[in-house]
């Protein structure tokens, strides 16, 4: 038996010993309450070649969009980062400046904020994914254009289709609106799980939303928690 057998046997039967004690009410297994979803990912195979594939050869696809003007100004074609198996996604609106530099979704003072919301819930970048309506930044940072997002959008829907995650969270109204299919505000489209084609979306404000106007923040961190139970259930 190799080390890896025998650890992976290990986490196999802790699993099946905190399981038994959960399901018996014992507090000792409280204390820690995503030990189970932990080990759970421990035991997870990784992603298939094939599944690698595909997201590459989209990502590849992507790169060379020139399907809407956008791309006559973006210095990078942010694609979107993290786990192509995660079980929770990040969708927000577009690149902003330091995205378009860096190549990276949410790295500038919005995206500090993020990964921050990310960890409150017990969760890393590497864990969750994280990508944006569009794949190129509107200059200025302007409001997306519907023409942009029917353009950009098909990216966002394979990249769903791919990675499966079992909740998404919408980041501000472009992202709930666009993938919800509505007209209504964020502050009435948050705090509640939508489906979206058998997939759990919960709307939230965007985390810069929340720098401009902190009194935000508890309804972020109530959809938070909502979403660190859904993501917890076996
Ligand atoms: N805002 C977004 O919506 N997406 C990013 O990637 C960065 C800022």
């Amino acid at each position: 038996m190799t080390v890896r057998d025998e650890l992976l046997e290990m986490v196999a039967s802790t699993r099946a010993l905190l399981r038994t004690e959960l399901e018996r009410g014992n507090e000792v297994v409280r204390v820690d309450p995503h030990l189970l979803e932990r080990l759970e990912r421990i035991r997870r195979p990784p992603p298939s070649r094939k599944l690698l594939d595909r997201i590459d050869s989209l990502r590849r696809r992507a790169s060379g969009c020139v399907k809407c003007k956008l791309h006559e100004t973006r210095t990078t074609v942010v694609f979107g980062e993290g786990d192509p198996q995660a079980r929770l996604l990040f969708v927000g609106e577009a690149p902003g400046r330091d995205e378009d530099i860096q190549g990276r979704p949410f790295v500038g003072r919005a995206g500090q904020l993020l990964t921050r919301i990310i960890e409150s819930i017990e969760l890393t970048r590497e864990e969750v994914y994280i990508a944006n309506i569009l794949k190129c930044r509107p200059p200025g940072n302007r409001n997306l254009l519907p023409e942009e997002i029917a353009c950009c959008l098909p990216y966002l829907t394979e990249q769903i289709e791919l990675i499966r995650p079992r909740i998404i969270c919408a980041l501000g109204a472009f992202a709930a609106q666009t993938l919800l299919g509505s007209t209504d505000g964020i502050t009435k489209l948050r705090g509640t799980f939508y489906d979206y084609h058998g997939i759990k979306l919960i709307p939230t404000f965007h985390p810069a939303a929340c720098l401009r106007n902190p009194g935000t923040k508890k309804y972020v961190w109530e959809d938070m928690k909502r979403i660190r139970k859904e993501y917890s259930m076996p």
